[in-house]
């Protein structure tokens, strides 16, 4: 074995507290061969050996849990994060030679080269720290930002409040197939993101990073869940979300620099599981006075919003005011008195982060569980940002009614949907999480069912809306593992999405052309693994 092939105890907990159990795991660290590391394995465990590439472990929707064929040896390969990595300044870089840990920035080319195991944070802190404050990579921003690595988000297609795919930055990568470690880029590269690692391990990425403005801006509005009270909210924003970066600078639709990056969306509802930790730590307790703000606004959810401006923060939220002059500012006819202004934006983040973490860890009890979430994105046209928001979050409103009602008038099984999601019109995705749990096989199996029929009339909903015009059904925020699910809403390719259908055989035809080591796991129709 290589010296720096560690092994590791086989098992761990994935994003969602799934357990899982390997036969084997290795841990890879900064210049590591990989094609040696990987013949080492091999020669230990078997030429048949089944290889699962890991980052920060911190995907959900059961991606590791697939069951590998009988008898088979699965080893993990955990791409280890590096504590301090040190970036570097040149000319140019060969993406292909790069260490997992290794960062290189081209400020000539607005490039960013980064090892696998380098962390979103870490990409965006390299930018700040030999760029300057305000230069990121767009579409890091995930909410596991701090731990999620490069490689890996390149394959998740992940994406966060921004709303953009991390992988639309990425201009070229470099992936061990088994073989050899190959260049990728244009189309090749667009066909291996978001396929979750069934085609091989991405050793290195280049981004192309992008000036924002510095000066954060983070406040939170109580909001009312009504689809009209939410849509006149998008469409009063929707000028600072529309971004436009194709002459190297970012500007709004209105070709200045000020913008907003996310808007969150959390109901009360969806913020138990972390009020009811207690009030003992700064997150829990400023989310108790949020909820309280909230309640004495009459409203049952918030917003968190969070943009950048050159100028001062003040002067942005003022240019929000629906009228300026007015003695009770308002936004969207909503009155600030219960907004709050974040003078800390990281506040702010780690509050909002906290809520979605609290839901999606929350450990419901009965035999039989399942936890997940819908997840489409949708892209709204800014010349219509209202009224196709107002659609859409009565599309969604009639997913929420229809499983509520199913779990009031079912009993023995223990149902929940709580709605907190990503409202940027640049891509809303209402996220709504379902938790079920039953500790009958008949009750859960029928519940099971119900869920996914209403999952995707949702989708086909969503489809509805995009074809009347202008608005786009983009994907989903777990590459190939959503879109899965958004193409079995539809009886047939020919009723599908048909961007989605055509990014989905790109994606299966180098999923089936990489080796069975890697593509054992891939889910159907892009293989034929079992989840
Ligand atoms: C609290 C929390 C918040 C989250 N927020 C978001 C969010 O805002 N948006 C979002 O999209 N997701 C989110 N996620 C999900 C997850 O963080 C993302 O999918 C992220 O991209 C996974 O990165 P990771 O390093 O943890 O990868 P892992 O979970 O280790 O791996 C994910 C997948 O990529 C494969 N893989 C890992 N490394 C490589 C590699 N080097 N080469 C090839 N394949 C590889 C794995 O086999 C697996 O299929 C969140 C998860 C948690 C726990």
């Amino acid at each position: 074995m290589p010296p720096e092939l560690k092994p590791l105890q086989p098992d761990f907990v994935d994003g969602e507290n799934n357990r899982v159990i390997l036969d084997a795991a290795y841990a890879l660290h900064g210049r590591i061969d990989l094609g040696e590391s990987v013949r080492a394995i091999l020669e230990r465990h078997g030429d048949s050996t089944l290889l699962l590439p890991m980052s920060a472990r911190s995907g959900g929707g059961g991606i590791f849990q697939v069951t590998p064929p009988t008898g088979s040896t699965v080893v993990g390969l955990s791409i280890e994060p590096s504590a301090s990595p040190s970036p570097t300044l040149a000319e140019d870089a060969d993406v292909t030679a790069l260490a997992l840990d290794d960062i290189v920035i081209c400020p000539a080319r607005d490039w960013i080269y980064a090892g696998a195991a380098v962390s979103l944070d870490q990409l965006n802190q390299a930018l700040a720290e030999l760029v300057g404050p305000g230069y990121r990579v767009l579409g890091a921003d995930l909410t596991s930002y701090a731990y999620a690595q490069v490689g890996a988000t390149f394959m998740t297609g992940g994406m966060g409040p921004q709303r953009r795919y991390f992988s639309d930055s990425v201009t070229a990568a470099a992936l061990y197939d088994g073989e050899r470690t190959r260049r990728l880029e244009g189309e090749e590269l667009a066909d291996h993101a978001a396929t979750y690692g069934w085609t091989g391990i991405v050793q290195a990425v280049c981004c192309r990073y992008s000036r924002l403005p510095s000066n954060e801006v983070a406040f939170v509005l109580p909001v009312d869940s009504e689809p009209g009270f939410l849509a006149a909210l998008l469409e009063r924003l929707a000028p600072w979300c529309f971004l436009d970066g194709s002459d190297g600078e970012v500007v709004n639709r209105q070709g200045d620099s000020d913008m907003i990056l996310g808007i969150e969306h959390v109901t009360l509802e969806s913020m138990e599981p972390m009020l009811a930790q207690g009030t003992d730590n700064t997150a829990s307790r400023r989310a108790a006075e949020l909820a309280a703000k909230c309640r004495a606004a009459g409203c049952d959810g918030l917003v968190f919003v969070n943009g950048c401006t050159e100028g001062d923060a003040d002067a942005f939220l003022m240019s929000l005011l629906d009228d300026g002059s007015e003695d009770c500012p308002t936004i969207a006819g909503i009155d600030l008195e219960h907004s709050e202004v974040f003078r800390d934006p990281e506040e702010m983040r780690a509050l909002r982060e906290g809520i979605p973490f609290a839901a999606r860890t929350q450990a419901p009890r009965g035999k039989y569980v399942f936890k997940g979430h819908t997840d489409a994105t949708v892209r709204l046209d800014p010349e219509h940002t209202g009224d196709q928001a107002l659609s859409l979050w009565r599309i969604n409103r009639e997913y929420v009614e229809s499983l509520a009602a199913y779990f009031e008038n079912t009993p023995g099984v223990d149902g929940q949907v709580l709605v907190y999601g990503h409202m940027n019109p640049w891509g809303v995705d209402p996220h709504n999480r379902l938790t079920l749990a039953s500790n009958s096989r008949d009750a859960f199996d029928h519940a099971m069912a119900f869920a996914r029929e209403c999952t995707h009339q949702y989708y086909r909903g969503l489809d509805r809306l995009c074809r009347q015009g202008g608005a786009w059904l983009v994907g989903g925020e777990k590459g190939a593992c959503s879109e899965r699910e958004i193409l079995a809403a539809f009886d047939s390719q020919s009723t599908a999405p048909a961007a989605l259908v055509r990014k989905f055989e790109r994606q299966r035809r180098v999923i089936r052309a990489a080796r069975r080591q890697f593509n054992w796991r891939a889910l159907p129709p892009y293989g034929d693994a079992c989840a």
